[in-house]
């Protein structure tokens, strides 16, 4: 199974600003990589791939030893290798017929982690392992920087990568054959709906985390922007004040991760089978069509109500969470289930009556068929795992 550890690092200052110079460096060859594809196919029709922009590289290194020449071939490889997947995803999407956003040239501040590929490829995961109580992890052209190593790595370090988040900077393990523990059945099955109020409901009236600090933290994070947007370009002020809205962003990531775990372990911990509803969260967070009027106008669209229900759904990162509680599932060997959502939160789980009164507000819910009251989300969690349940019945007797 495959895993991945963070750890915050330690650089000492020199430490900091060779990371700083290796993040530039990487996001400088980036850009120019990308510049190197628009003009070739804009002027001359011609698509520019991964290997020969791989091989140029060479010659790039041998032209700049001072600059990029400094850093380690591969993970100077693995930069070119992400560019070139935000390419094929471009062509995949012109293809579908959508109209994509072309792949972007990042700004500073906008490129925030290198990848070595391979450990001992230039970086190594503890270069000084009889160093009695620090951990290091050697990266070519920084050196042997300390790690704060909270917890055991367990399995075969894979890929080793740096990510800047505001001020802090982290190193992300990639493992491979990290054995599973599995945990000791417990006997109980459970449906989960994912809302707003609370991150999770389960089907025994369980709300697993409330994610109210993050609201609070999101609050402070709207604000920010709104002072930064008032700043004028090039000052002093707006460099602190985007430095602000980093050192937010980051806290909210954390927070929303933090939650996630809490109530993936919590799950994981009490239920064999989980069941969830299937999430489309690109889908729900997309932007309400514009409606022209006819007149050169548009008309009313629901934009607003919609982006402060974008906000929400970011705020309970639902995404973030499915993916690690579909991690701890693999680990712990319990079973995860998704379902349709459709009507799941209409329909009367004691008599099955699916109308959409039954919904009284958005936290009650009264069967307009056979009277019976519940939490509008406990409600929705019994369906999920009534319809996950059917399935796997129908799985098994297939
Ligand atoms: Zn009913």
């Amino acid at each position: 199974m495959r895993r991945s550890f963070k750890f915050l690092l330690r650089p000492t200052g020199r430490q900091a600003a060779a990371l700083t110079r290796c993040l530039e460096d990487h996001r400088e060859l980036c850009n120019a990589a990308l510049e190197h594809r628009r003009t070739a196919y804009r002027k001359a029709g011609v698509r520019v791939r991964y290997g020969g922009q791989s091989a140029e590289l060479k010659h790039i290194r041998a032209d700049d030893p001072g600059g990029q020449g400094r850093w380690s071939f591969s993970s100077q490889q693995a930069t070119l290798r992400r560019l070139d997947k935000a390419f094929k995803a471009f062509f995949a999407r012109v293809k579908a017929g959508r109209t994509p956003g072309f792949p972007r040239f990042k700004g500073r501040g906008w490129f925030d982690t290198v990848e070595w590929p391979k450990d001992g490829d230039g970086c190594r995961w503890d270069s000084q392992p009889c160093h009695p109580t620090a951990t290091f992890v050697r990266l070519q052209g920084v050196g042997h920087v300390r790690v704060h190593q909270h917890r055991r790595v367990l399995g075969t370090v894979k890929t080793i990568s740096i990510k800047r988040e505001g001020a802090r900077w982290f190193v992300v393990l990639s493992c491979a054959d990290v054995p599973a523990v599995t945990l000791p059945a417990t006997g109980t099955v459970a449906g989960i709906d994912m809302g707003v109020a609370s991150l999770v409901t389960t089907s025994d009236g369980e709300h697993l985390v409330n994610p109210r600090h993050l609201a609070v933290t999101a609050d402070r994070l709207a604000a920010a922007q709104r002072d930064l947007a008032r700043k004028k370009r090039g000052g002093k002020r707006r460099r602190k004040a985007v430095a602000r809205v980093a050192a937010l962003h980051a806290k909210v990531r954390r927070q929303r991760l933090d939650g996630a775990h809490k109530a993936a372990l919590a799950l994981v911990r009490d239920h064999d089978v989980i069941v969830h509803e299937a999430l489309k969260v690109t889908n729900m967070t997309k932007r309400a069509i514009p409606r022209p009027d006819g007149n050169g106008g548009y008309l009313p669209n629901g934009a607003a109500a919609k982006s402060g229900l974008n906000r929400s759904i970011l705020d309970a990162g639902w995404g973030v969470f499915l993916t690690i509680l579909s991690h701890k599932v693999e680990s712990a060997g319990r079973e995860l289930i998704a379902v349709d959502p459709a009507d799941t939160s209409r329909t009367c789980a004691a008599c099955g009556h699916c109308a959409r009164e039954n919904r009284v507000t958005q936290a009650a819910f009264r069967c307009t068929g056979c009277g019976h009251t519940a939490y509008a989300d406990v409600n929705a969690a019994v369906n999920i795992l009534r319809a996950g349940l059917a399935l796997r019945d129908a799985a098994e007797a297939a």
